[in-house]
């Protein structure tokens, strides 16, 4: 796998594909700076070679129109603060323009192209487009994780141009790496947590880990269609009636292949989907009627407890209560102490996709585990085993 680290970027223009799809606030201020702030590494490495870096990235979805609201060069003064060089800003990414900025640009210095997605042929893959954007860089380095699993020209179809000067930035590197140590070279017991809502959105991923795990954790809104299929009473918790079926075939294979999987044993109930709700924590399999599994129930924590503590290797991904109210939060936020615990004892523990992200950091976990993944649908595909085509086009 070519990194940065295999370049010596001296008198060289790198053009470096981020994500600095970062959220703006009404006066288009921006309000998170982690996204620049984990291209940073990368960019600086480029500038202390002696290189100049030509930063591209999208900003929002302009869908191919120009639109003053998603202009990256809101975000120009900010990416100068988190780099601690100025920025310099072109107009547009491509054309006469772009290669004027680019002509300008000298070692150590910094620019900004605008928003990629002002032009339609971005996300359409167009090769012509690519093609213009190719011309500004002599490397090319894609360190955005957060669209890798888009064909799109910047982030792969740009590097078909590069035939050997094409790497990874230090971010996509990690990001891989993370995901191998989880799915290829995992130590022993290797455990997934997955929670969320539904059995439905996370199939494709409980099939594909099916073959790299020997703990397979189920939790939240996905448990009850697991319950329900092996003749547990639900009550009203959320259930995908038309999934029990792959819910009991899904217990076959993993029996078949030796994962150990481990449903809830009981749950804390409420009658209502309010904070407020009247709660009792009831057994799994006797959830009254009128009644709706929110979280983990005390019982269920400790066994999840002993699996995630024995554990080397730990996916987490999705939720395993309804961790938005405080009253449902607890089982999610346990998890996270757990994991917390066995990662400080060694273990390797990644935290990758959607909601999972958005818990762990509320609760203050995101420093406690090993690594959270910045790429929500790639981090999804990568653990559905597809094959991302930003990666595969570097590689
Ligand atoms: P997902 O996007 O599939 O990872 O689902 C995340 C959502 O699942 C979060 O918004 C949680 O509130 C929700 N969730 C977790 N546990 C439950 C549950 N027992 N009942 C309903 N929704 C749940």
């Amino acid at each position: 796998m070519k990194t940065v680290d295999n370049f010596n970027f001296k008198d060289k223009k790198a053009l470096i594909r981020v994500d600095f799809n970062v959220p703006l606030d009404g006066d288009l201020n921006v309000t998170d700076t982690s996204r620049i702030e984990a291209a940073k590494p990368t960019i600086i490495k480029v500038l202390e070679d002696g290189g100049s870096a030509i930063l591209m990235s999208h900003l929002g979805r302009p869908k191919g129109q120009a639109n003053p609201d998603m202009s990256l060069k809101h975000i120009c003064s900010k990416v100068a603060e988190v780099i601690g060089v100025t920025v310099k800003f072109s107009d547009d990414c491509v054309g006469t323009t772009a290669e004027e900025a680019v002509r300008n640009l000298k070692s150590g210095e910094v620019l900004l192209l605008e928003n990629l997605r002002f032009h339609a042929a971005e996300e359409k893959g167009d090769k012509d487009f690519a093609s213009q954007l190719a011309k500004l860089g002599d490397i090319y380095i894609n360190d955005a994780f957060g669209t890798a699993h888009r064909a799109h020209a910047s982030t792969t179809i740009v590097a078909e141009f590069f035939p050997e000067n094409k790497c990874f930035g230090y971010l996509l590197a990690k990001e891989i790496e993370s995901i191998d140590k989880v799915m290829q070279t995992g130590e022993k017991p290797v455990t997934a947590i997955l929670g969320g809502s539904k059995v439905s959105s996370k199939i494709t991923i409980i099939e594909n880990i099916l073959d790299k795990v020997d703990h397979l954790i189920i939790g939240g809104g996905m448990t009850y269609t697991f319950i329900k299929a092996q003749g547990g009473k639900v009550g009203n918790s959320i259930c995908e009636d038309d999934k029990q079926e792959l819910a009991l075939n899904i217990l076959k294979q993993a029996k078949e292949k030796g994962v150990e999987v481990h449903l809830p044993v009981d749950v804390l109930a409420a009658d209502g989907f309010s904070n407020d709700a009247n709660t009792q924590v009831v057994s799994v399999n006797e959830i009254p009627d009128g009644w709706e599994g929110l979280d983990a129930g005390p019982k269920t924590l400790e066994n999840f407890k002993e699996v995630i503590l024995k554990s080397k290797t730990i996916l987490w991904n999705g939720p395993i209560g309804v961790f938005e109210l405080p009253t449902f939060a607890k089982g999610t936020i346990a998890i996270g102490n757990y994991i917390d615990e066995a990662t400080s004892k060694g273990a390797f523990s990644l935290v990758g996709g959607g909601d999972s992200v958005a818990a762990v950091k509320q609760f203050g976990f995101e420093d406690k585990v090993s690594y959270v993944s910045t790429g929500g649908g790639a981090m999804l595909e990568s653990l559905e085993g597809k094959n991302l085509p930003g990666i595969a086009a570097i590689l």
